[in-house]
């Protein structure tokens, strides 16, 4: 029996500490694994070249891929959408944008006909959880290996992972351990000066977190900077957020509004499509994110809760504040 040694890698500075750890302890039969939403900067896939060479640790990258699903839904609305009665126009519009784009993150929202949500986060299962899943763990755990998957969490990032414990049994020979639970933020940018390993340039650049940009959860300020920094990626949205609206039963798709988005009239309940996307889109959101407090509302752009994305196996790295990586690079 073999024992298979997983890192979950995001790019971001805790699973990358995690990865050294795990290199450091000279731990045998090493990999490390990548999700790729297609949601994320491009500083980060260079990153992660960069660490992959830098490392000589194998780096497999999975994918998810929606093209049955998005089949399955074109035969779900050429015959269920029209006997609902749902208008033939808008039919034809789904029936044209219902195509795979290649792009994880996009093909998901094409098939769901909407973004996923803080109330419905499904793009953490779709898009990091499911891949590693069946295209790296099942396939190692169907040989009867023993398989430990190492996590990136720290238990000072949220309420989520504060009481996780460094090592659980999930059953059938896999185990979770989380080398850093105890970690604070300069311990781990510290592991990376120590290791001789840069940082995720996107730390240096305003970022407090890496991982899709944006995230669906992201905060305010965090949405400010990446407008400011990275406008290419307003663009981006937009240009999904115009594909999926056509997906859309109801005719409206926004990044970050969900049906209990708010904005100065009060929720979005009631408002048509067209008032949807003119009030709520990531237009919108970017406007806002430049306002003081008041301006338009959006439930999920939490100006608080940083615990958003707290996935308890680190999949999304949750912590927004401001990051102090002096000496790391
Ligand atoms: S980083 Fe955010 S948007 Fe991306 S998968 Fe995680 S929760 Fe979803």
């Amino acid at each position: 029996m073999t024992t298979h040694n997983i890192v979950s890698l995001s790019g971001g500075k805790d699973s990358t500490a995690t990865l050294l750890v795990a290199i450091a302890l000279e731990t045998p039969n090493l990999q490390a694994v990548f999700a790729d939403t297609g949601n994320e900067h491009e500083l980060t896939y260079a990153y992660l070249d960069y660490l992959e060479k830098a490392t000589g640790i194998r780096l497999t990258r999975v994918r998810a891929d929606f093209t049955k699903r998005i089949e399955g839904k074109r035969r779900f609305i050429e015959t269920k959408w029209r006997e609902q009665g749902i208008s033939e126009s808008v039919v034809l519009a789904a029936l044209d944008v219902l195509q795979p784009t290649g792009n994880p993150f996009l093909d998901l929202c094409i098939w769901k006909g909407r973004f996923p949500s803080r109330k419905a986060q499904f793009c953490t299962m779709e898009l990091k959880r499911d891949p590693m899943l069946e295209q790296v763990i099942m396939p190692l755990m169907g040989k009867g290996d023993m398989l430990i998957s190492w996590q990136g969490v720290r238990a000072d990032e949220s309420l989520n992972r504060r009481y996780l414990p460094e090592c659980d049994e999930v059953g059938g020979g896999l185990f979770n351990y989380r080398p850093i639970l105890k970690w604070d933020i300069p311990a781990v940018f510290e592991a990376h000066r120590y290791m001789g390993i840069k940082p995720n340039p996107l730390y240096s650049q305003g970022m407090g977190r890496v991982g899709c940009m944006p995230c669906i959860n992201c905060r305010k300020d965090e949405l400010r900077e990446i407008a400011l920094r990275f406008p290419e990626v307003i663009d981006r949205i937009e240009r999904w957020e115009s594909i999926t609206q056509l997906a859309s039963k109801y005719g409206a798709a926004t990044f970050f509004a969900g049906s209990n988005a708010k904005h100065p009239r009060g929720s979005i309940a009631g408002l048509s499509a067209a008032e949807i996307m003119e009030i709520a889109c990531i237009r919108q959101a970017v406007e806002w994110s430049k306002t003081a407090r008041g301006g338009i509302q959006f439930d999920l752009l939490i100006e608080t809760d940083s615990s958003a994305c707290s996935s308890a196996y680190g999949l999304c790295e949750s912590t927004w504040e401001p990051v102090n990586i002096k000496g790391a690079a």
